[in-house]
């Protein structure tokens, strides 16, 4: 498999404000099965782990959009489940607006935690997308906490929910689910786990937005790449044993409990030919700061981590926040 990808090994990055749009300026193409893809695909890094994948320019999914960036820890920095939700409607309303290409046809949804799940509501109850079919897939536990959050009663009816295992198509474009995991703290804890049932009361703190199950996706475009979504820095290795993505966005919170992640997920995956890390934020800055600003919450590490991992077929694209990558390109 490795030989059909004749490439460089590498960390890419896409720097300053020339490269917005155009991704990977100036970088040398990968070579990849499928392309030049017919269909082009786009990837905008959101924050954490969210992304906005534009499909053939007009056409978009949302994965884990969270853009509030609200404090979480406390005075020595670990997460706080106590911690009031403060989501930042003001700046959800602006990012909206400002950079997303339009109402999403798909939101899909790792699990229930705030910085995945929290502004779906906002989102979902926008006016200017109130003419647009938006449908949002996630677990029981998310559904019932966007119920909870008051998303609108007609947003609710297209909730998808699934479990893992579910393969939806869609027109251009498939979904795979697969059951996954979420990471684990170097003590071995979880933040906030739980499910729920039914809807709870109005979530107030951090903590109320409880994990439920959590999930990675797969998005097959017709004509374009595959892409692996991650909202978390875990993953059931027999789950995703044998899917080929083009592209993996791939978690970088703390895995220290985890025996080898990266290698384990690259094995699993078959040495994905462009990765990208994600969820190594610092997701509190302000996504209206500069990109320098931004830039500089987002340690290196993540990309070097993943580069000194990965095969010599892959590269490394380290994300900026809010820039389009034209994955299509990348992978030409
Ligand atoms: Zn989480």
């Amino acid at each position: 498999m490795a030989g059909r990808r004749a490439v460089l090994k590498g960390v890419l990055a896409v720097s300053g404000t020339a490269a917005a749009g155009a991704g990977l300026v100036g970088a040398a193409p990968t070579t990849r099965r499928g392309a030049p893809y017919p269909t082009s695909v786009q990837m905008r890094w959101l924050g954490v782990s969210g992304w906005e994948i534009v499909i053939g320019g007009d056409r978009s999914i949302l994965f884990d959009p969270y853009l509030s960036r609200m404090p979480y820890a406390d005075a020595k920095g670990a997460l706080n489940p106590s911690l009031p939700l403060r989501c930042d409607r003001t700046a959800v309303e602006a990012l909206a607006a400002g950079h997303l290409r339009g109402a999403p046809e798909l939101i899909l949804v790792s699990h229930g935690h705030f910085d995945h799940l929290a502004d779906v509501p906002q989102l979902l109850a926008r006016p200017a997308w109130a003419k647009h079919r938006i449908r949002t897939v996630c677990d029981e536990t998310a559904g019932h906490l966007l119920t909870a959050m008051g998303t609108p009663h007609t947003r609710l009816e297209d909730v998808i929910p699934v479990k893992g295992g579910e393969y939806l198509q869609f027109d251009g474009y498939t979904v795979e689910v697969f059951r996954s995991l979420h990471s684990q703290q170097a003590d071995y804890g979880y933040f906030a786990p739980g499910s729920r049932t039914a809807p709870p009361r109005r979530p107030a703190t951090l903590g109320d937005l409880v994990e439920g199950e959590t999930l990675a996706y797969q998005v097959t475009v017709e004509g374009g790449p595959s892409i692996l979504l991650m909202g978390a820095s875990n993953f059931a290795e027999r789950e995703l044993s044998g899917i080929r993505p083009d592209i993996a966005t791939i978690a970088m919170t703390s895995h220290s409990a985890l025996h080898r992640y990266v290698e384990r997920l690259l094995s699993a995956t078959g040495n994905p030919p462009l990765l990208i890390p994600n969820h190594h934020d610092d997701m509190v800055t302000p996504l209206s700061k500069t990109p320098a600003a931004l830039a500089a919450t987002t340690p290196a590490t993540a990309a070097e981590q993943l580069t000194a991992a990965c095969a010599a077929s892959s590269r490394v694209l380290n994300p900026q926040h809010l820039r389009a990558v034209d994955v299509t390109a990348a992978l030409s």
